[in-house]
């Protein structure tokens, strides 16, 4: 891969929620169109070598700048590297932005039931924060979307869960969240158990069924099987599925 594959792009702010979660924001040095829910390829070098993986990106296409949404793998090859990032250092972004985990167009639907682990939120908050912005400009809020998102514990949400509560007071998505220990979380008020334990209940209650809904799920590969099983079960054909897996399990 060649570095004029690549801008570069300037760490403008940083948020971290936890010891191993954060919101990166960058100012890419170069002009990029994507569509929401695609992903970009962060990369880093490392004695000469390009250390090169994919996120989804947070941000909406409209905004200018690309905002991911990171958990650190202590084990790994390129987080622990963007750990070490301040404000103003570089890295480098595929100038090509990619992925087919964007809003359903080939179902024709317009109710969306999405599935997330942690930073699996990602696509989801670009495509709503889309919308939002359709829908500030003076357009109808066409679609509708059903989000359940768990985590561990309430502080792997970071900064995504108020943006998206208050974002459902405008009537077109509704936002779960669900902590899969709530032992370790006792002033926790909401749902409690794995996404998958919870998903079904709100696709029934809130009417996001195969007639009408596309199903999505992204996050951890473990998550993403069982939600798919969830949907077969409840009659949804292959075309109303969607996946993003973020890693392998070996
Ligand atoms: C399309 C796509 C979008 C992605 N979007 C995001 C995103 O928005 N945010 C994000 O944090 N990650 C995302 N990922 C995962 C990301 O690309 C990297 O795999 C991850 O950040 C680990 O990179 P690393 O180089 O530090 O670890 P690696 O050196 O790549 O991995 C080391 C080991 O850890 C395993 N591993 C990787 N990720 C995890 C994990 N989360 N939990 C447990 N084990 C893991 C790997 O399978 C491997 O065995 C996405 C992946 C894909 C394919």
């Amino acid at each position: 891969m060649s570095a004029s594959s690549f801008y570069r792009a300037k760490l403008v702010e940083r948020v971290n929620f936890t010891d191993d979660l954060g919101m990166f924001r960058f100012r890419p040095e170069g002009e990029f169109t994507f569509k929401a829910g695609q992903y970009a390829t962060l990369g880093l070098e490392d004695g000469g070598k390009l250390i090169q993986r994919p996120y989804s990106i947070v941000s909406s296409p409209r905004e200018n700048f690309l905002e991911f949404f990171i958990e650190l793998v202590p084990q790994g090859e390129l987080t622990p590297k963007l750990w070490e990032l301040k404000v103003s250092d570089h890295v480098l972004v595929r100038n090509r932005i990619v992925g087919a985990f964007t809003r359903d167009e080939k179902a024709g639907m317009v109710r969306h039931i999405m599935a997330a682990t942690v930073t699996g939120i990602a696509p989801y908050v670009s495509m709503i924060r889309t919308q939002r912005m359709d829908v500030a400009r003076g357009e109808v809020a066409e679609h509708q979307f059903a989000v359940v998102q768990g985590a561990s514990r309430s502080s792997e949400f970071g900064i995504y869960k108020s943006e998206l509560e208050e974002i459902a007071r405008d009537g077109w998505l509704h936002y779960v969240t669900t902590v899969s220990r709530p032992w370790e979380d006792p002033d926790w008020k909401g749902e409690a158990g794995r996404v998958e334990d919870v998903f079904r209940k709100y696709a029934d209650n809130l009417g996001f069924d195969y007639s009408n809904s596309v199903g999505y799920a992204c996050g951890h590969p473990q998550m993403i099987e069982n939600i798919k099983s969830i949907l077969a079960r409840a009659r949804f054909p292959k075309l109303q599925i969607k996946e993003e897996k973020y890693f392998t399990i070996s």
